[in-house]
């Protein structure tokens, strides 16, 4: 288990049984508009904008309809935690309203809740390795460890996950490695979020918080039927990344699926289950993709179902040697912008985290840690 993983493990565990006790329900959100003069006064105007990036107090600015008393929560958290972690907030948690919104939505809008989880993703946040440089260690050191990566957006921008049992070079599981991989996988979703924004890609207001996962549950073992790996990496979410996780779609489950999530979703709180939904065709959830992802999908599944599986599907974090093949990295549209375009020298490595300096939500995304490998060694296609 690494260093990093150790981290959010114990963090996890910690606030595990807190985390249960807490209402997470949503409350309903009002019409109120929030106004900008007050957040422009605690906002850091233009202090991360670095070149080719959006004016970076826009990217800060709640883009959601709160209640005057929802904004005065947001206030009073912000302001009740500056004084301790006002120079150590290194992601800049605080000058994002956003993130406050969420952090108290997420808890039921009770503040000492949402205040006291805050202040253990802020010192969560400084500790190194810090998270916005974690890689995923288990896919580094054995390629395809796990298979789930991001290969899109969906119709309302929300990154798009998509993992298949089938692909996944290890069947069994463990918490740590879970929480590793979602830990890497949530943070790069952040950054795509952002920098589909700043590209003008993506509507500010709402702005896009969360992201939907496609798990594809062809070729689910009794291995994979681990409620503490489903449990760690609730923890993980609802600690350090609340109102993250949109929609889970759970594709071609069957009854080892179904029986496992009965045992598991007695751990979640009920808003947080009713995001897994189950469908026996993807156009069932037809409304939630773009012709392109949900071609994408519908190729993947139909090519994930062959026996034996395909070479260029069991390396799917490769570039497939035939350019007009199904690429298994993702849809056409997010292989140019978030992978071929990727730079090898603007790409950190685990050593070094060239980025350090940069906070998270202004760092570059990355897709699938394989596949970052295979960029930095320049490697030919398989
Ligand atoms: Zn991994």
């Amino acid at each position: 288990m690494s260093d990093q993983a150790v981290t959010a493990e114990t963090e996890s565990n910690a606030v595990a049984s807190a985390t249960e006790e807490v209402p997470r329900a949503a409350s309903g959100e009002g019409s109120t508009r929030v106004t900008t003069s007050s957040r422009r006064a605690n906002a850091t105007n233009g202090r991360y904008a670095s070149p080719g990036t959006a004016d970076s107090d826009q990217l800060l600015r709640c883009s959601h309809e709160l209640t005057t008393e929802q904004r005065e929560l947001i206030e009073r958290l912000r302001c009740s935690l500056k004084p301790e972690f006002g120079d150590r907030d290194v992601d800049k948690y605080l000058d994002d309203e956003d993130m406050l919104r969420r952090y108290l939505k997420g808890h039921g809008w009770n503040f000492d809740t949402a205040r006291r989880y805050l202040a253990k993703s802020l010192a969560f946040r400084e500790k190194k390795p810090r998270p916005a440089s974690w890689t995923c260690s288990y896919c580094v050191d054995n390629p395809g460890y796990h298979c789930m990566r991001q290969v899109g957006f969906d119709v309302r921008g929300r990154p798009v996950f998509y993992s298949s049992f089938i692909q996944a070079a290890v069947t069994s599981n463990s918490g740590a490695d879970s929480v590793e991989h979602f830990v890497y996988l949530t943070e790069n979703a952040v950054r795509s979020i952002r920098h589909r924004e700043q590209k003008g890609q993506s509507s500010l207001s709402p702005r896009v918080d969360d992201w939907v996962w496609i798990m594809d549950c062809t070729g689910m073992g009794w291995a994979a039927c681990n409620p503490k790996i489903a449990i760690q990496v609730n923890s993980l979410l609802g600690d350090h990344y609340p109102e993250r996780l949109g929609l889970t779609v759970a594709l071609n489950a069957g009854f080892l699926m179904r029986s496992a999530w009965a045992a598991i979703k007695v751990f979640l709180s009920p808003a947080t289950a009713a995001k897994l939904v189950y469908v026996s065709d993807l156009a069932e959830q037809r409304e939630v993709f773009d012709q392109e992802l949900f071609d994408w999908l519908q190729t993947e599944e139909r090519l994930n179902k062959e026996s034996p599986l395909s070479e260029s599907q069991r390396v799917f974090w490769c570039k497939p040697k035939n350019a007009t093949a199904h690429d298994p990295r993702g849809t056409h549209s997010y292989v140019h912008e978030f992978i071929d375009q990727v730079s090898l020298a603007a790409v950190p490595s685990e050593e070094t985290d060239g980025d350090a300096h940069i906070p998270s939500h202004l760092r570059r995304p990355l897709p699938h840690p394989n596949t970052v490998v295979e960029k930095r060694r320049g490697s030919s296609p398989v």
